[in-house]
């Protein structure tokens, strides 16, 4: 029989950005982690897929899991727009006259 691999391309680890094998890859909010990085943000303690919480698509262990009751604002990007200064158009007409 023959064996059809299914997406079998290597991932790369959001933990450490690094190439991740399916056979030794976590999925895990929306993402694929190596089994050693896939670690609580505030503890750093390994998880895994019983024990992952996410909040804001970081991991978190249920213990340091946000609680999401507050929101967060983003805060936004104030882009400064230089007022470029009005460039004065002016039209200089010549009138040759012969
Ligand atoms: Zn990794
Ligand atoms: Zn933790």
């Amino acid at each position: 029989m023959s064996f059809v691999p299914n997406d079998s391309k290597p991932q790369k680890c959001k933990g450490c950005s690094k190439t991740v094998y399916p056979n030794e890859a976590i999925k895990a909010i929306d993402a694929y982690w190596h089994k050693v990085c896939l670690k609580c943000t505030t503890c750093q303690t390994t998880l895994n897929l019983k024990t992952v919480d996410s909040f804001n698509k970081e991991p978190y262990c249920r213990t340091h899991l946000p609680k999401a009751s507050h929101t967060q604002v983003a805060d936004s990007v104030a882009t400064v727009q230089a007022t470029s200064m009005s460039r004065v158009h002016t039209r200089a007409r010549t009138s040759t006259s012969r």
